[in-house]
């Protein structure tokens, strides 16, 4: 039988990662004699991050950090509202690289709190985006991370709900999640389908190969929440599957003598790391 590996056409980045990126290059050309710091890791990639550390970009997590005339960009997942608002008392030069998927979740909670008595966000605690996305609300705000912790929740259905997702779950899940508490409230409450399609067409498609595939590799950093949720998919539908950051962690025990690996990458993973994985596997798969 032929060996084959099953690439994912969605793996690498998406484009809130390339914008977010694309504008710190931007801000490193224009700005060579300006201190350039990122409000939090700009996306949650350990290689790109030491790139960027080794040009000289800063992370910084506070705003007293910073002095007049530095340049700051807002990471791709976005900030709360009062950091923003700290920010920009500093009168340093801010450059808001909020994917606008995240931007766009933020203002519709933002909107649809104002007309609801609480809010509930299906998202991982401390993810900084969800941070970010519950200092929008204007009402009270309840977050849970899966169905066990909703069924825990004080719900009543005296009281109206608005249900959001951050941008990188589940979304089987979600809609799930949607149908089970109209089911159970009794009620219509207000679903805000806030997960982004780059999330939602690399989950299909991660699925789609884990079902076709002897083992499934996961390449992302381990603090990007959407790698993690591909990885929660893909193992699903393939038990055998691997989450890594870099070829270094392929162990060539687990692949060789397989016919088919299927590959597939997080939202804020390079291209040249997949790539490199790739050659990786293939080089494993003719030897063995
Ligand atoms: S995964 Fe979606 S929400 Fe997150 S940065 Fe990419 S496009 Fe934006």
């Amino acid at each position: 039988m032929d060996k084959k590996i099953l690439l994912a056409e969605s793996a690498g980045f998406c484009m809130g990662v390339s914008l977010a990126l694309s504008k710190l290059d931007t801000a490193m050309s224009r700005s060579t004699q300006k201190r350039i710091f990122t409000y939090g890791p700009i996306i949650h990639n350990p290689q790109v991050l030491e790139y960027y550390r080794k040009k000289g970009i800063r992370i910084i997590d506070h705003w007293q950090n910073l002095e007049s005339g530095d340049v700051v960009l807002i990471r791709a997942h976005g900030i709360p509202l009062h950091t923003e608002e700290k920010l920009r008392e500093r009168n340093v030069d801010i450059l808001d690289a909020t994917c606008p998927k995240v931007k766009k979740a933020q203002l519709l909670i933002q909107k649809n709190s104002a007309h609801s008595d609480c809010l509930l966000i299906y998202g991982e605690l401390d993810h900084p985006e969800v941070k970010g996305l519950l200092s929008y609300a204007r009402c009270r705000a309840y977050l849970f991370e899966n169905k066990h912790e909703l069924k825990n929740l004080p719900l009543s259905p005296q009281i109206h709900y608005c249900l959001v997702a951050q941008t990188t779950q589940d979304r089987q899940e979600f809609l799930n999640i949607g149908q089970m508490l109209k089911q159970d409230l009794d009620q219509d409450i207000i679903i805000l389908d806030t997960i982004c399609d780059a999330t939602k067409n690399r989950q299909t498609e991660t699925i789609d190969i884990a079902k076709q595939v002897e083992c499934m590799i996961v390449v992302g950093g381990r603090e990007s929440g959407n790698t993690r949720r591909l990885y929660q998919v893909a193992q699903k539908y393939c038990p055998r599957c691997l989450h890594i950051e870099t070829r270094a962690e392929i162990d060539p025990e687990l692949i060789s003598g397989l016919s088919r690996v299927g590959l597939t990458a997080g939202a804020s993973t390079p291209d040249y790391t997949i790539h490199e994985i790739y050659k990786n596997l293939e080089s494993i798969l003719e030897r063995h």
